[in-house]
């Protein structure tokens, strides 16, 4: 019972709502004019996945490319390349499939540097990994490779990929000080083992305190102070004016991670919160959206819980925030809402004790004042890519903290998605939960007649989720195959397009973030079964730079919208991503084969044809 009182009080949650924003729409830039397909007025509002139909990609010398699914075509796939990026590409693959240099590339990467001097080293560098996976040092050294790309039809979501490479032990002592309140005292042995796992969940664990571990498609941040988070936030409105200005001409994205703009403690505490009303309401609801009273009644009786008709009717009222006689998931989730009533309002009847169980306590004037920061940061970037025309996608991460960057960032969208979707909220089809995630989301833009925004991806963090769970002793979050997770991927990817289909055109806006070519292959057959066409801008889809580009050339040359991860930085600040792609390559190594034997082909089609001077930029576009 003291673990349980003391988990209690290190759960403060939110009362503070996102702050009151200006909303400034309405402008499209010259190159990010609306497109209107047949199905709509000019004086439909709608605004689609991409505005772009300034961007002229299809090549003068052939006709446009029918796509051929099998994603085999070599030449398309290499199109945007020279001979010289060929080559480079298939020596990076090449190096990435030795076991040895791929598990000591930080070694390796730090010797060369000692070796070779700086200069040398950024040369090297520049003309293998950096130049593979990078796309320059900073905006104005980018400009060429994101303009020859956007000829070809692929755009770009820019990502500044510095990195601090601190060490793990330094990482896990970062973690535990910023997870937990400052006067936090961790629990005694005993009462650790008396707290249940789903409890511990949302509590920080030293051997899982370095989020790196086991991830390489992610990058993770560590809070260091509020001005570290302020850094981060002008960083990210660097990216905002890059994309809206001379990099994208407005047609573009950045990604942001939560994780980036505020202390943790504040999302573990807020998913904490946000799963137990979750449970709490599935045991009253089962599969409804609602219960009712008469509900309530019958549940407590068979679950065998002794309570006085007066104080089953008291639990109710409390509960029954809107007081319409009937409680609302959807009702309930709405956290910032509720405001400063939150507190008050944030209770559970505890089905064991018969008592109302509070689950917040307010927070200490220095959280409460970080926690504020937090808001308004998230609300700065919001602002500001309105402001500039540009679409901010919100970066899922591990499942303690995702509860409530996904909430917070259904309230960017309710708040901030009202003429066109702006937000972009994250689903990771590798959680159980996913498919009834997306649909909670949906079915609450539909009622809330907002934009809905999504990136679809699989998930980056399994090993570790996987890890954390049996260690912690909670349930699995994560499907138990590779199959399941294909088919979650699917099923959401499904349904998105059933209420597309049920709602006015461009209400809802996604991309597949996939390098799956079935995933891919899957969505664009759907598309067609849906009548959604490529033109349409509904449904995009996202790769990372320097991967996977026999998928996103040829979809981008047959006019789908596609849209790569751009990382840009310094050469030696951007060595831990380089060494993640590294990791990452070797992990996918059925790929990277398939990409080494088109690259081959490629290469020998242009020595054959004499065309081995081929220069894609100066090719007309
Ligand atoms: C543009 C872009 C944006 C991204 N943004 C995010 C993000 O915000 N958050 C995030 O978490 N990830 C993100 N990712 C990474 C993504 O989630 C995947 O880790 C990565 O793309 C690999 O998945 P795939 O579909 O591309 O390829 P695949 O190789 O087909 O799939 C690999 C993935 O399948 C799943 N998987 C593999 N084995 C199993 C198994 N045994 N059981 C269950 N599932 C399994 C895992 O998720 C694994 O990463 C992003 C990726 C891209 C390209």
């Amino acid at each position: 019972m003291a673990a349980l009182l003391r988990t209690a009080l290190y759960r403060n949650v939110l009362t503070v709502r996102i702050p009151e924003t200006k909303y400034v729409h309405g402008h499209f830039s010259q190159f990010g004019r609306t497109k209107f397909t047949s199905a709509q007025s000019l004086n439909d509002e709608s605004v689609t996945v991409d505005d772009d139909s300034a961007v002229k990609h299809v090549p003068a010398d052939s006709q446009l490319p029918a796509l051929d699914l099998s994603f085999n075509s070599s030449k398309e796939a290499y199109r945007s390349k020279s001979t010289a990026e060929i080559a480079r590409a298939l020596f990076v693959f090449n190096m990435c499939s030795i076991p040895f240099l791929v598990n000591h590339n930080k070694t390796v990467l730090k010797w060369s540097r000692r070796l070779l001097g700086k200069r040398l080293f950024c040369q090297i560098m520049k003309a293998s990994f950096y130049g593979q996976f990078v796309a320059g040092e900073d905006q104005v050294a980018i400009r060429p490779l994101v303009n020859n790309n956007r000829k070809y039809g692929v755009k770009s979501i820019l990502d500044y990929s510095v990195e601090e490479d601190i060490s793990s032990k330094d990482a896990k002592e970062a973690e535990m000080k910023s997870c937990v309140p400052p006067d936090f005292e961790p629990l005694r042995a005993e009462e650790a083992s008396d707290t249940s796992p789903d409890v511990q969940r949302f509590v920080p664990h030293e051997e899982f305190g370095d989020r790196r571990e086991g991830v390489f498609s992610a990058r993770t941040y560590f809070y260091e102070d509020e001005t570290k988070c302020d850094e981060n936030l002008k960083t990210f409105k660097e990216c905002i004016d890059a994309v809206a200005g001379a990099v994208t001409d407005g047609t573009g994205f950045i990604a942001i991670k939560m994780t980036a703009l505020g202390r943790p403690q504040f999302l573990l505490q807020l998913s904490d919160v946000i799963t137990s009303w979750r449970n709490f309401f599935e045991k009253f609801a089962g599969d409804k959206t609602k219960f009712s009273e008469e509900d309530f009644k019958t549940t407590l009786k068979d679950i065998g819980v002794q309570v006085t008709r007066d104080d089953r009717k008291r639990w109710f009222a409390l509960l029954d925030v809107t007081c319409d006689g009937e409680i609302d998931l959807l009702d309930w989730d709405n956290l910032l809402d509720i405001n400063t009533q939150m507190g008050k309002h944030l209770v559970i009847p505890n089905v064991k004790t018969g008592e109302i169980q509070p689950l917040v306590v307010s927070l200490q004037k220095e959280e409460e004042e970080q926690l504020n920061q937090m808001l308004l940061r998230l609300n700065e970037i919001a602002q500001y890519a309105i402001k500039k025309d540009v679409r901010v996608m919100v970066d899922a991460e591990q499942t303690y903290f995702q509860p409530a960057i996904s909430r917070l960032t259904i309230e960017m969208m309710r708040k901030f998605n009202k003429e066109k979707a702006v937000i972009f909220n994250t689903y990771q089809c590798y959680l159980k939960k996913a498919y009834a995630s997306v649909k909670l989301d949906l079915d609450l833009s539909k009622r809330e007649d907002f934009y809905f925004g999504a990136k679809i991806v699989r998930g980056a963090y399994m090993e570790q989720e996987r890890e954390r769970a049996v260690t912690i002793g909670y349930e699995d979050p994560i499907q138990p195959t590779f199959g399941a997770t294909s088919l979650s991927y699917h099923s959401v990817m499904e349904e998105i397009m059933n209420q597309i289909n049920q709602r006015s055109r461009g209400k809802i806006a996604v991309m597949v973030a996939s390098h799956n070519e079935d995933t891919v292959k899957f969505t664009v057959e759907k598309m067609k079964e849906n009548n959604i066409g490529p033109h349409d801008r509904l449904i995009c889809f996202g790769q990372l730079l320097g991967m996977c580009d026999h998928i996103s050339f040829p979809l981008g040359q047959a006019e789908y919208s596609v849209y790569k991860y751009v990382p840009y930085g310094p050469v030696e600040e951007v060595l831990p991503y380089l060494s993640r792609r590294a990791m990452e390559n070797r992990g996918v190594l059925k790929k990277v084969k398939k990409e080494k034997r088109l690259l081959w082909k490629e290469l020998l089609r242009r020595v054959k044809n004499g065309e081995l001077r081929y220069n894609p930029t100066k090719a007309s576009a």
